[in-house]
């Protein structure tokens, strides 16, 4: 037996707010931790590589992974859709291994409301400021002025749902951010829910306990 079962980390943000920065930080810190390669029915952006960015599929074959209950969760966003493989999911926790998943709230509620919802841990990231959020989205410089200002006009409904997730972060000083971020994924690995092991554990601390006694 592992000697943990694996957390799902549920990361969400308003676009531009650094959740893609904060994952990469995370991951660099813990290799073991994999990242949840969400399916989507959107075009594939320019450098994006199908099966390590995204699994691109059809609209029909969206569906029918999601009629084949092959998703953990799946949402409409921006006007395409966006699901969770499941079975990498419970490979990897199974196995003692964290998955970290970029998803929106809606992807978030539905995964705490899963079968595994026991095993999740939910980090909502907000900006400092509307300003610095606008502004780090134009200085990523990956969308036109048009895609900016879709963003920005959605970010409130994904701010909206911060009070849903178990921990927030405002992330001003990224350092310090990932510090606390890193500080959050070392509590919840201790949960005692994490460590089905332990049972074994105490009774070997009780036979022993007997023994002396
Ligand atoms: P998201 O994944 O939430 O859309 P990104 O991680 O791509 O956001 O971050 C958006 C931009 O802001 C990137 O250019 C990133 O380098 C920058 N950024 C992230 N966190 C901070 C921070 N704490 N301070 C300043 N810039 C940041
Ligand atoms: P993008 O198209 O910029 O890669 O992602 C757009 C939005 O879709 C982001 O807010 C991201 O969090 C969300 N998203 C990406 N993958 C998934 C997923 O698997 N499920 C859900 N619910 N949302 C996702």
């Amino acid at each position: 037996m592992p000697d943990r079962r694996g957390l799902l980390i549920i990361l969400s943000s308003p676009s531009g707010a650094g959740k893609s920065t904060l994952s990469r930080r995370l991951r660099d810190w813990d290799p073991t931790i994999s990242f949840s390669v969400s399916a989507t029915t959107r075009a594939p952006r320019a450098g994006e590589v199908d099966g390590r960015d995204y699994h691109f599929l059809t609209e029909a074959g969206f569906k029918r992974e999601v009629a084949d209950g092959g998703m953990l969760e799946h949402a409409h966003v921006f006007g395409n859709f966006y699901g969770s493989p499941k079975g990498p999911v419970e490979t990897a926790i199974d196995g003692g291994a964290d998955v970290l998943f970029d998803v929106d709230w809606q992807g978030a509620q539905q995964i705490q409301n899963s079968s595994l919802g026991q095993h999740t841990l939910s980090i909502f990231i907000l900006p400092p400021s509307i300003d610095e959020l606008h502004r780090r989205l134009k200085t990523r410089g990956q969308d036109s002025a048009e895609v900016i200002a879709k963003r920005m006009q959605k970010s409130w409904d994904e701010i909206s749902h911060w009070a849903e997730y178990d921990y927030v972060l405002i992330n001003d000083d990224l350092d310090e951010t990932e510090a606390r971020l890193k500080s959050i994924v070392t509590a919840a690995r201790l949960k005692r829910i994490q460590q089905p092991w332990l049972n074994e554990h105490v009774k070997q601390l009780h036979a022993e306990f007997e023994e002396m006694t």
